[in-house]
């Protein structure tokens, strides 16, 4: 309870509204409940709040307009769709806040923004830059121009990146669901809804798997992964359901309602942050038993000892994925010190050889502490 009394004294809140809240089923806008969103969040601006949306919709206003009856499969009609969309999308937004005399901004990001420190903390300053001036950012991916290969794909993984990379105090994610249930409520009539998770367990992702509406792309999964990187950030998520009266007035309010992703402690380094969920690994090292133990356990660097060997191929720098050996199971990002090439060299070596055999040594480790996140 108390927790939830905690939701009071947040002054920077995230809010992520899905396709399934902003649409009928058949497609079109429910303006009513959109409506009714916009003067809820002016309404949290008026309180003195600070207010990021993160608005999916572009692709699906985008197919309604256009008269599909789903979303189609291939990339460049989504990318159409989503430049048609995208547009109807924030022109209503400006026409609603408006009313309501607050200003608007389009952010329209893409992984890659997020990729390199310095594009991530340019993003995070663009970002801040629109709350100072009191303007409510309404951000989604920028599905126009991005690949699949740098997509963040959903927006409830987008929505916890933004809430991480502005620290905010809370993220809201607004779905056609109560929050999490124990087992999948639209098949199990005594299925029970979780007021507070503070661990994600192998079981919730298991009942999560099935996707939501046809215009929609998340579904619970994607909810989890979201709650998964606030619960690290060390930044509360709730889960709501978009189609309750006064919904975000009662969360902040601390009613019992909804499921609340309980965060760890201590809100993490703005650096490991960005090792963490900014940037996509480059590359995988390779390790054994007694590294892992040395990383998890021991609160320990990455030494060339434990490392079996690499794949790709990644320069110094860059941010790259730890994994056992022998299951390939990912346990740790980092950055690394040396190159993959280098890495491949001194593989299974003492750190005391690594001047040898590279004919010099600017560090011990493979990833220092300092550059590791290992917070799973
Ligand atoms: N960016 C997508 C859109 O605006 C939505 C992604 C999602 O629904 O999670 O259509």
């Amino acid at each position: 309870m108390s927790r939830r009394k905690n939701l009071k004294a947040c002054r920077r809140v995230v809010i992520k509204i899905g396709t399934s809240t902003l649409t009928y089923s058949n497609g079109q806008l429910n303006l009513q409940r959109i409506e009714r969103l916009v003067r809820e969040l002016a309404d949290l601006h008026n309180r003195g709040m600070e207010v990021l949306l993160v608005s999916s919709g572009a692709i699906g206003v985008g197919a309604t307009r256009m008269g599909y009856k789903k979303i189609p499969r291939t990339m460049p009609e989504k990318q159409a769709l989503a430049a048609i969309g995208q547009g109807a999308l924030v022109q209503l937004y400006e026409k609603l806040f408006s009313e309501y005399n607050k200003t608007v901004a389009q952010v329209l990001l893409t992984r890659g923004d997020l990729d390199e420190r310095l594009r991530y903390l340019n993003a995070t300053n663009a970002l801040l830059a629109i709350l100072e001036l009191g303007v409510i950012p309404i951000i989604n991916e920028n599905d126009t121009v991005v690949v699949e290969e740098i997509k963040f794909g959903d927006n409830d993984t987008l929505s916890a990146l933004v809430a991480s990379i502005v620290d905010a105090d809370l993220l809201i994610i607004l779905s056609d669901v109560d929050g999490l249930y124990d087992s999948d409520p639209r098949v199990n009539k005594e299925a029970q809804l979780q007021a507070e998770v503070d661990e994600i367990t192998p079981m919730m992702e298991e009942n999560s798997k099935n996707r939501g509406s046809s215009f929609a792309s998340g579904g619970m999964l994607t909810k989890l992964n979201a709650a998964r990187i606030c619960m690290a950030a060390g930044i509360p998520m709730i889960i709501a359901n978009g189609d309750s009266d006064n919904i975000i007035r009662r969360v902040m309010d601390g009613k019992e309602i909804g499921t609340l992703f309980i965060p760890r402690e201590e809100k993490m380094q703005a650096r490991k942050k960005w090792i963490a969920f900014g940037t996509l690994p480059q590359g995988q090292v390779l390790v054994d038993a007694g590294a892992e133990v040395a990383l998890l356990q021991k609160g320990k660097s990455l030494l060339p000892s434990g490392v079996i060997t690499v794949e790709g191929d990644f320069d110094r720098g860059t941010v790259v994925a730890v994994a056992n050996a022998d299951d390939k199971r990912e346990i740790a990002r980092g950055m690394v010190n040396y190159s993959s090439d280098e890495i491949r060299l001194i593989a299974g070596k003492k750190s005391s050889e690594i001047e040898k055999i590279l004919q010099g040594k600017d560090y011990d480790e493979v990833i220092h502490r300092n550059n590791l996140w290992v917070e799973y």
